[in-house]
């Protein structure tokens, strides 16, 4: 048996990011970008009034014969527009938020501090004297032109997009998604819509993983069922392999080993593996062709444990990401572990925050064909290997199912 971290690491050492498209930036949301982004030109692109209120020059702002000096109006700038003459000493320009500030304006007051006879007023009385530069922001304050403001191989999440929007990136070097297909095996497994009949069940695992392959940032493409022959498994994988990856279930375990085995080995090269963990034990990896193959376990929560531990990192590197891992932080187990179990053992949990510290209860019977303990998990604790037990109220570490990985 292999320990969980070998498994992961022998995993890991054959998967590279795939390769760099363009994609337009409202689908870039979660990829990783592929280049450095330099802004090309000076965010904002123009001086600008941060107020709505009066440009001039500052010096006409201070008291005149200890009186609020009064100027004359020469017309105003809207937000979009560029004014048509310059303010003169002595006189104002109305502006508004965004507005370029006009040539010769140094300084804006806003319209709090004026008094005037209202939008037709021909004056306006400032009301305090303002220094040079007053409400106004400056032409590159945000970005400079030729500044680094992104670098390549970060993760794009909506203020990134927001920065890329201003510099006018419609489209986006990104490492592209990964297409991942998902096959279910057996032949006592059947379709979600289909009645069912004595000895068969539903076809839990593929939706699930549809799911979860969709929430790690891929592509997932459902394949259907191959069944417990040869036949069916070569058919299923050439349909597969124009994936960038393959994850299927069932099929792997003692039982029908052999057949999978076979038909893995003949169309590429797997290696079985029992690993030291519950749920989960066994799992497969491997290449057809030349596609990388994830053989999770056919019992829909080894499968769905199995797809956090190994198949999301995958994804993850796939995409570019350099953080694979979900966060672990210590919790107190309320409820405690009482089930011996030599292996290492993936407890089902609900983590919550309370009184200053991380609380967690276990989600009820653990057995990895029990679906509804997957039910309000948020969280795997480890048990360490050997028969650890936990007494309520004792410690144990915790993989946030729920937070992303940082
Ligand atoms: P296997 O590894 O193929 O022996 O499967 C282990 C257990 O998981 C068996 O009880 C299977 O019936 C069950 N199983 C396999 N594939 C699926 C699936 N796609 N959905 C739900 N259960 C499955
Ligand atoms: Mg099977």
């Amino acid at each position: 048996m292999i320990s969980v971290e070998e498994a992961l690491e022998r995993i890991l050492a054959e998967i590279t990011p795939l390769t760099i498209t363009r994609v337009p930036l409202s689908e870039t949301l979660g990829l990783v970008l592929a280049d450095d982004v330099i802004a090309q030109e000076d965010i904002p692109p123009f001086a600008n009034s941060a107020m709505d209120g009066f440009a001039l020059l500052s010096q006409d702002s201070q008291l005149r014969d200890g009186k609020p000096p009064r100027l004359s109006i020469t017309g105003g700038v809207a937000a979009g527009y560029v004014a048509n003459h310059a303010v003169e000493p002595g006189t104002a320009m109305r502006i508004m938020t965004g507005a370029p500030v006009p040539p010769g304006a140094d300084t804006v007051i806003q319209v709090e501090l004026t008094r005037s006879e209202g939008p037709e007023s021909e004056w306006v009385e400032i009301l305090q004297a303002v220094r040079p530069g007053n409400n106004i922001r400056p032409a590159g304050e945000d970005m400079r032109r030729g500044q680094t403001v992104l670098l390549r191989g970060t993760e794009i999440g909506p203020w990134e997009i927001g920065v890329l929007a201003t510099l006018g990136w419609a489209n986006v070097p990104v490492i592209r998604h990964p297409r991942v297909a998902i096959l279910g095996t057996g032949d006592e497994v059947i379709d979600v819509d289909e009645p069912l009949r004595p000895g068969k069940i539903r076809n839990s695992n593929s939706y699930l993983l549809e799911a979860t392959v969709q929430r790690a940032g891929a592509e997932p493409q459902r394949l259907g069922v191959a069944r417990d022959t040869e036949e069916s498994l070569r058919e299923k994988f050439t349909e597969a392999i124009r994936c960038d990856l393959i994850i299927t279930s069932g099929g792997v375990s003692v039982g029908e080993f052999d057949l999978v085995k076979n038909i893995m080995t003949e169309q590429g090269e797997i290696h079985f593996w029992r690993i030291n963990m519950r749920p989960g034990k066994p799992v497969a990896f491997g290449h057809i062709g030349n596609v990388p193959l994830l053989g999770l376990p056919g019992n829909p929560v080894s499968a769905a444990v199995t797809f956090e531990l190994f198949g999301r990192p995958i994804i993850r590197k796939m995409l570019g990401h350099t953080q694979l891992l979900r966060p672990q932080v210590e919790v107190v187990v309320e409820d405690g572990v009482s089930e011996r179990v030599m292996r290492r053992h993936y407890v089902r949990a609900r983590v919550e925050w309370r009184d200053g510290h991380f609380v967690a209860h276990t989600t009820g019977n653990q057995g990895s064909n029990i679906m509804t303990s997957l039910l309000n998990a948020n969280a795997l604790l480890i048990v360490p290997e050997g028969g650890t037990l936990i007494p309520p109220g004792g410690k144990a570490k915790a993989i946030m199912l729920d937070w992303p990985e940082a």
